[in-house]
């Protein structure tokens, strides 16, 4: 082999070996795979890559950078990995979108999942043959006019959503930002306005295939290996590598009907999107998107998230949030199609009869479906451009019971956020419906039993010298929410004993993921950025 290569199978091994005195099994087997060795790289590049996220936060780095081609790697990797006396840490990243190290790997090895996407399958020779497929739409016979897609886990949403409406389809579920993968979302749960209505993306698949911890190829359903499929869903990467995920698609609409309404009032803003999200009735008279979001003076009234407000009308929106410190936006969208837009007119028409904004405060966009989902690309790419995108981002995401959102607004927005002034970016506040998410999966929410529950999220960028303020704040706020024994959850959580992971998923939800983890992935191999299980 070329000199490199064993320089970095070296590396990864070297500290290993110390630690066991006498065991050159690893170091002989890990030699003898010229296939995948000739894939990891540890050029310094790379391995910067693979040592930092959007957060900006955490860096820790890799022995080594996998760019697999084929599922068949990313098998023989965690094989090796396995099979070896001691065995080295291997971390999926997806866009390294997380913001607290999640997709990292300390001195083990990051999967470059780029390396496998592509839109079409053209590899056919692959012994997984057809199932490392790129993105491919299909009929669903068991469902009659039912459709799904197959896709990589590699792949990015934006990139299944064009290839989906070639077909006129679409997936149900998305999240506010299309630039993340398959496995990344699908390893947290995939969240957005749609939520209420679709459950999270989580809920939308049918099919897993999944590398386990001991190098297994398994394909997963409700039906078969359901524990590996509930384990893997919302799982964070704990019991294998996602390679495939068949999701459901429904027929897309061409256009949305997308809508802002302002509130001074927080139990009346909550109230009207408690009564939105519960409309019962005609499925087609029903909203497609339900959002929220906090307005206050630290922050601009358009942010990367979404411009939306005209200009014009600025200086009206800034004097109302002096005037009341905090103002609410209540955010719906509707979809429709051409020939339906009287219908959907009159349908919003009616529906804003019966809610109580402040009278003069509602602003209304038409777009196209995909304007309105690629609707934060426009905000990153200025960003980009004026370097502002890959700035800290000390992120605080909170799932909040329906029975304490209002001592939430009266402790958090009202009091912690004024009192410390520094808060920058968007803030979101939108209810969910809990029937729409599944208990058996790994994704955790609130334990009660209410039939509603709030995501509440901190998308805050600092600058390099001052983070730690806004971190500060974030565990004021989880400090305030224990002092007041407000039940959250964390979304994208981010711990680091195992005395807060077992709190995080309640006695009977960490029985069963740690039943799973001995399962799937028994030597602790996956995802340690994590640090659920290494988190030394
Ligand atoms: P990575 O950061 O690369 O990985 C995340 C975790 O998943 C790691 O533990 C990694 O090892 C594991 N992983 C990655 N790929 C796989 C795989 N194929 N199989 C198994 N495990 C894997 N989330 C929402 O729910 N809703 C939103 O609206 C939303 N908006 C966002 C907007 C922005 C600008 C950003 C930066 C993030 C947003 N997120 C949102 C959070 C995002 O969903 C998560 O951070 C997600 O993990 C990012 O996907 P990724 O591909 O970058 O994953």
């Amino acid at each position: 082999y070329p000199f490199p290569i064993y320089f970095i199978l070296l590396i990864i091994t070297i500290p290993r070996l110390i630690s066991t005195v006498g065991k050159t099994e690893q170091w002989k087997f890990t030699t003898k795979n010229s296939n995948i060795s000739q894939k990891l790289i540890n050029d310094p590049k790379a391995i910067e890559l693979a040592s930092s996220d959007y957060g900006n936060l955490v860096h820790e780095f890799p022995a080594a950078v996998f760019q697999p081609s084929t599922v068949n790697d990313i098998v023989s990797l965690v094989k090796l990995s396995y099979n070896s006396s001691v065995p080295f840490l291997i971390a999926a990243r997806g866009q390294g979108h997380s913001t607290r190290g999640q997709a990292m790997a300390r001195d083990g090895v990051v999967v470059d999942m780029k390396g496998l996407r592509r839109l079409k399958n053209n590899n056919k020779n692959n012994e997984h043959n057809n199932k490392n497929v790129g993105i491919e739409v299909f009929e669903d016979p068991k469902v009659g006019f039912g459709y799904y897609v197959d896709v990589g886990g590699e792949q990015l949403w934006i990139d299944v959503l064009y290839e989906t409406l070639e077909y006129g389809l679409a997936p149900v579920s998305w999240t506010d930002y299309l630039y993340l993968t398959i496995g990344g979302t699908l390893s947290n749960a995939g969240i957005s306005g749609q939520t209420f209505r679709y459950g999270p993306q989580i809920t939308s698949v049918h099919q897993l295939d999944v590398v386990t911890g001991k190098g297994e190829f398994v394909t997963c359903s409700k039906q078969n290996n359901s524990e590996l499929f509930n384990g893997v869903l919302g799982g964070l990467g704990q019991f294998g590598i996602i390679t495939r995920a068949r999701i459901a698609l429904e027929p897309a609409p061409k256009r949305v009907k997308w809508v802002r309404l302002l509130y001074s009032d927080f139990s009346v803003f909550t109230k009207d999107q408690e009564r939105l999200i519960s409309m019962k009735g005609n499925k087609n008279s029903a909203l497609d998107y339900l959002e929220g979001m906090v307005l206050m003076n630290q922050g601009p009234i358009n942010n990367w998230r979404s411009s939306f407000f005209p200009l014009t009308d600025h200086h009206r929106i800034l004097s109302l949030v002096t005037q009341h410190t905090v103002l609410y936006c209540l955010e719906i969208a509707k979809y429709y199609d051409y020939h339906s837009e009287n219908n959907v007119n009159k349908e919003i028409q009616v529906l804003l009869q019966g809610l109580n904004y402040i009278p003069g405060f509602h602003y209304e966009k038409n777009v196209s479906f995909v304007e309105f989902l690629n609707r934060v690309r426009s905000g990153e790419l200025k960003l980009q451009s004026q370097g502002l995108w890959d700035v800290p981002h000390p992120w605080l995401n909170m799932f909040i019971p329906k029975s304490r959102i209002l001592d939430f607004n009266l402790g958090v927005f009202k009091k912690i956020i004024q009192k410390r002034n520094i808060t920058t970016g968007p803030v979101l506040v939108y209810p969910m419906n809990r029937n729409k998410w599944d208990n058996e999966m790994s994704a955790t929410i609130p334990d009660d039993e209410e039939d509603i529950f709030y995501a509440v999220g901190f998308l805050h960028s600092s600058g390099f010298d001052n983070w730690k303020a806004f971190d500060a704040q974030n565990k004021e706020i989880l400090q305030f929410c224990n002092h007041a024994k407000i039940n959250y959850k964390l979304y994208l959580p981010h711990y680091s004993t195992q005395e807060e992971w077992t709190n995080h998923f309640g006695p009977k939800k960490w029985k069963t993921f740690l039943q799973r983890k001995n399962e799937f992935d028994p030597r602790m191999i996956l995802s340690p950025g994590q640090r659920i299980f290494n988190n030394n």
